[in-house]
């Protein structure tokens, strides 16, 4: 009788535990976790929250970037593991690799929200990649120095020019040539 009673309250304790999105992130539970920027998806059925600065942003140009997001380039703010976890919506996510075009979490891979089908984040094997575009910064003014692109990646590739002076890499940063401004 009394372990029917601990197994019910156990149960009931599951319920009420969130999700953790894996052992890498900030976890749910940490009361010294201050967020110091969030994000949602367009449904806002998935939420994350961020507390630090990115560590670095880029825009990329590559082929997969610009069929996957159905736009000509990606722009992502990178940030370690640590510093984000996710506050809603773990059981909304998909996971899609597209090198091995697998809709499983082998990492690298796309995160995105199954309800509306939102990019989040690209999933790396230390790194989080977030996409600045789902922070509602709320106007240019207000998007965070750290989120501005430091440079262009796959500008080989590109299907738009861009009149920056940021550097303009034909492949990854530091491993290709550069490309004139
Ligand atoms: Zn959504
Ligand atoms: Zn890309």
């Amino acid at each position: 009788m009394i372990e029917g009673i601990k197994i019910e309250q156990g149960l009931q304790d599951m319920t009420i535990m969130k999700k953790e999105f894996g052992s890498n992130y900030a976890s749910i539970t940490d009361a010294d976790f201050t967020a110091k920027y969030r994000a949602s998806c367009y449904c806002n059925a998935v939420q994350c929250e961020v507390c630090s600065d990115p560590v670095d942003a880029k825009i990329c140009h590559c082929l997969a970037c610009q069929k996957l997001h159905g736009a000509p380039m990606q722009w992502a703010a990178i940030f370690h593991k640590h510093d984000v976890r996710i506050t809603e919506g773990i059981d909304h996510l998909n996971f899609y690799n597209s090198e091995l075009n697998k809709h499983e979490r082998i990492l690298p891979c796309k995160v995105s929200c199954a309800l509306c089908g939102t990019l989040i984040a690209d999933e790396g094997r230390n790194m989080w990649l977030a996409f600045p575009s789902l922070f509602n910064f709320g106007g240019i003014s207000k998007v965070p120095t750290k989120f501005k692109p430091t440079c262009h990646i796959f500008y080989g590739m590109r299907v738009i020019d861009i009149n920056d002076d940021l550097p303009k890499w034909s492949g990854h940063k530091n491993h290709s040539e550069l490309i004139g401004n």
